[in-house]
């Protein structure tokens, strides 16, 4: 049995040597937790297949892995193509590692399968932190369904953490439900945005403004500062029209330049800051609870749908019965029930 290749998104960090079988799970635990960088992809890569043998070896490997690190900082960066994010992860990124820690990129794009890796699929994109041994950039993970790469990428989080990553970076388009679900899977949430146009305010979608927990204006640079400074106001002001969030943080806005880095420094400040104070008021671990009580049930939701869909009863008489709804001869919530007692009694 070998482990499949991550279809077109290899792991930065390429499998040294050749090995005639594959590792054992106790094998890939050990690396792991000894923040082996090969073992890790490897690990991610079982997570991302679709074959059951490598599945249940994840499901293992996961179990070992849960729980290892709690100290961890999960952000969520979002904001349209060429926003800067990139350039903002890569700058960022390093003054993080530049203090001690250790990050982990990842990416939620579903996307991505169909144009090939639209985000960090790129390999010219973080030059810099590709290089450097305390981060670890994962590509996002393939898949036709949102819900599919969310949940590759919410194990692939419980293992960077095991691995010792202390700060979890994910990123996501701003286009699409991609931002809910990673909103989903963070502590804080930070919202890539360009000054200039003059409306900046206009076309903004208002989940996205009400996830965010900081603004950051990019590229707020050379003849672009000035409009940065009055975005910045302008985000301010509209972010005081929202109602307060459960955990009392006020949304911040700020500006920086993620090519000539400055800025950066403060938006950490921010996030330590927010950090700090949702452990004082244990919404972070409330947080962290009710996200993992949402993707037991986001599962359980999603597995039932598929059992229920590729059953052989259902999926026989599913078309015939929808042609008679969309006829009007048989009203939906009869047929619905028609299928389920047929899924039932299959299921028997
Ligand atoms: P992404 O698509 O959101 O990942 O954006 P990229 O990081 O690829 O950046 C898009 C373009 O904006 C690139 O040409 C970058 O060099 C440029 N860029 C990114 N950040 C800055 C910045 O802070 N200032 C300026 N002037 N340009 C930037």
């Amino acid at each position: 049995m070998s482990i499949p290749k991550n279809t077109g998104q290899e792991s930065i960090s390429k499998v040294k040597g050749k090995r005639k079988s594959p590792p054992s799970v106790a094998e890939l635990v050990e690396g792991i937790l000894s923040s082996n960088k090969t073992a890790l992809a490897r690990a991610i890569t079982l997570v991302e297949s679709s074959n059951g043998e490598h599945l249940k070896k994840a499901t293992e490997i996961l179990e070992h892995c849960l729980g290892k690190k709690s100290d961890t900082v999960r952000i969520g960066i979002t904001g349209v193509p060429g926003v800067g994010k990139s350039t903002f992860i890569e700058t960022f990124g390093k003054t993080l590692t530049s203090k001690g820690k250790k990050v982990a990129v990842l990416a939620v794009d579903p996307t991505s399968s169909l144009s090939k890796g639209s985000i960090l699929g790129d390999k010219t994109r973080m030059e810099e932190l590709v290089k450097d041994p305390n981060a670890f950039i994962r590509p996002s993970p393939s898949g036709d369904s949102l819900g599919g790469v969310a949940r590759k990428t919410r194990e692939t989080i419980i293992l960077c953490e095991a691995a010792g990553y202390d700060v979890i970076l994910i990123e996501t388009v701003g286009v699409g439900q991609s931002e809910t679900a990673v909103h989903g899977m963070v502590d804080f949430f930070l919202l890539l945005k360009l000054a200039g146009a003059g409306d900046e305010l206009q076309g903004m979608k208002r989940g996205i403004m009400e996830m965010a927990d900081a603004i950051v204006i990019n590229k707020a640079d050379g003849d672009n500062i000035k409009p940065a400074q009055l975005a910045k106001t302008e985000f301010s002001r509209a972010l005081h029209l929202y109602p307060p969030k459960e955990n009392g943080w006020v949304p911040k806005v700020l500006t920086c330049s993620a090519s000539e880095n400055t800025g950066i420094q403060e938006i950490w400040e921010v996030i330590d800051r927010y950090m700090e104070r949702a452990k004082q008021s244990d919404h972070f671990l409330l947080n962290r609870q009710g996200q993992n009580k949402n993707w037991l049930l986001q599962h359980i939701d999603s597995q039932i749908k598929s059992d229920f869909y590729s059953n052989p009863k259902v999926a026989s008489l599913l078309p015939k019965i929808i042609q008679e709804v969309t006829q009007s001869k048989v009203s939906p919530f009869a047929a619905a029930e028609k299928l389920i007692q047929a899924y039932r009694q299959e299921a028997k």
